[in-house]
């Protein structure tokens, strides 16, 4: 064990700052590990009031990040805050028209994994965060609200975040959690001078919660429970996917020259309801709206009525990128600061479904980035031949079929960096024979296993109980 190393009888402080998605799931993560929560105290901030309520819209979360959210115990409340996509049919229709789309494709059970006995699910951001967050306090997790970080400081103990109120709070290692403008992954790469910033993606979305009016063909709310759609544009398209209770959660993807000048969090009372404008102006985000208002949807028929539905609006210009080792400047003082999530890689909307949320490696983040790249160059269709490109794709790949069929599942456990001072992440990797898990970009599963050379027991803790 390095001289560093936390030892069964002194706990080390592990700062994660950021109490969204990666940061609580980190925190439960250690907290329910039986040698990790021996080992580390994890204490989260957050620059926001208190627990997020009915921020942002939702997410779809494919198996991959649902294998470790089921892990710490979460699967009863997700399974019954979440609806899984049953079906999601492909249309394609002019922009701005009224007539009926035609129906490209459909897959039924899209990424099926067996062994979760679900496919990709959709939850309302906030209420994941929130279950995250119940289960952290619930294992005396401790999350400090209101607690804006500017910055850290190494000490000779470990490490210091700086708040905004100018005080400051030590511990051992700093996980930076923050979301896709970190501050802590700003600092750690140098700073202002520095390229610390995501890429713009070129395109904006703006999303909804709307409650699901009754089906222009007359179709009720019991029939579209888990019927998601996509109607294809010459540019950009439109998606539902189902959300419990009979509501949905809407896109409309459009291509941007540049991104928003303004603040990135600005609530504004328009023609729609309260708007979260994300940085662009109300007139702006309006003016989508209103050209997407009569373009024709297959469960409601005119798009105007998810819009004038919603009970919230999110716009969000789309940011990516995947930070990589040699971004990092004085990498030599930055061993015990660290990122996860959108901190340290940001991807578009497109690949909300592939986010591996807390389990990080750097090759597979790299690899559904380009994926996610793609599939946004081809979703967004700018040119007549992408367009091309794209319908005939969409058109002739087959893909009405049960997801996951004759895919191979990899199955992979992590092996708990630095948990026992050997400091590195070894994966085992096992290829499971047989019906897959919804194909490669949502077959692997990551587990966390703790490792201690120290003997066969830890605090009472069997080695084979970690
Ligand atoms: C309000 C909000 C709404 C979103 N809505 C959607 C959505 O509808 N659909 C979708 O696909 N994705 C959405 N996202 C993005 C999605 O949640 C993330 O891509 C994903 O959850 C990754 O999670 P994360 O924990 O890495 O980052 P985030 O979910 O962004 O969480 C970062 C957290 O860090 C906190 N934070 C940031 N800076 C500081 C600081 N200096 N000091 C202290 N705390 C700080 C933020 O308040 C936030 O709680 C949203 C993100 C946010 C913050």
């Amino acid at each position: 064990m390095s001289s560093n190393s936390p030892t069964p009888t002194q706990k080390q402080t592990l700062l994660i700052v950021g109490a969204g998605i990666a940061g609580p799931t980190l925190s439960l993560t250690i907290l329910t590990h039986p040698l990790l929560s021996t080992l580390y105290t994890p204490l989260l901030f957050d620059r926001l009031p208190s627990t997020p309520t009915a921020t942002g819209a939702a997410v779809i979360l494919s198996p991959n990040a649902l294998h470790p959210l089921f892990q710490l115990g979460l699967q009863p409340s997700i399974l019954t805050h979440s609806q899984e996509a049953l079906s999601i049919t492909m249309w394609r229709s002019k922009s701005p028209a009224t007539a009926p789309g035609r129906r490209l494709n459909g897959i039924t059970n899209p990424a099926f994994a067996p062994d979760l006995a679900t496919g990709l699910r959709a939850i309302e951001r906030s209420t994941l965060s929130r279950l995250l967050l119940e289960q952290v306090v619930a294992h005396g997790g401790e999350v400090i609200w209101d607690a804006k970080v500017t910055g850290y400081a190494q000490t000779p103990e470990g490490v210091e975040v700086l708040l905004e109120d100018g005080s400051r709070r030590s511990g051992h290692m700093l996980v930076g959690a923050d979301g896709g403008w970190s501050c802590i992954r700003k600092q750690l790469m140098g700073g202002d001078g520095a390229d610390w910033k995501p890429a713009f993606a070129g395109a904006s979305a703006v999303y909804g919660i709307a409650r699901q009016p009754k089906g222009a063909d007359g179709e009720g709310e019991e029939d579209v429970a888990g019927r998601g759609h996509a109607v294809l544009l010459d540019v950009g398209g439109v998606a539902t996917w189902a959300l419990p209770g009979g509501r949905v959660f809407w896109s409309v993807s459009v291509a941007e020259a540049a991104p928003p000048e303004g603040k990135a969090v600005t609530e504004v009372e328009g023609e729609y309801g309260v708007v979260n404008t994300g940085g662009y102006s109300l007139e702006s985000t309006e003016e989508i709206l209103q050209r997407y208002e009569k373009l024709w949807f297959p469960t409601v028929g005119e798009c105007g009525d998810l819009f004038k539905n919603s009970e919230r609006i999110v716009r969000a210009p789309l940011w990516q990128r995947v930070y990589d080792e040699k971004d990092i400047a004085n990498l030599s003082t930055a061993g015990n600061v660290v990122l996860i999530g959108d901190a340290a890689r940001i991807m578009p909307t497109y690949s909300a479904a592939l986010s591996e949320y807390v389990h990080e490696r750097l090759p597979r983040s790299k690899a559904i980035a380009r994926q996610a790249w793609w599939m946004g160059v081809a979703f967004m269709a700018r040119n007549w031949w992408w367009r091309c490109v794209r319908d005939w794709v969409v058109r002739w790949v087959p893909m009405d079929r049960e997801g996951g069929k004759g895919a191979c599942a990899k199955r992979c456990v992590g092996v708990g960096a630095g948990a026992g001072g050997n400091g590195g992440e070894e994966v085992k990797e096992e290829k499971v024979a047989g019906p897959g898990a919804g194909g490669w970009l949502h077959g692997v599963r990551l587990g966390v296993e703790g490792c201690y050379d120290g003997g066969p027991t830890l605090r009472g803790v069997k080695r084979d109980d970690w």
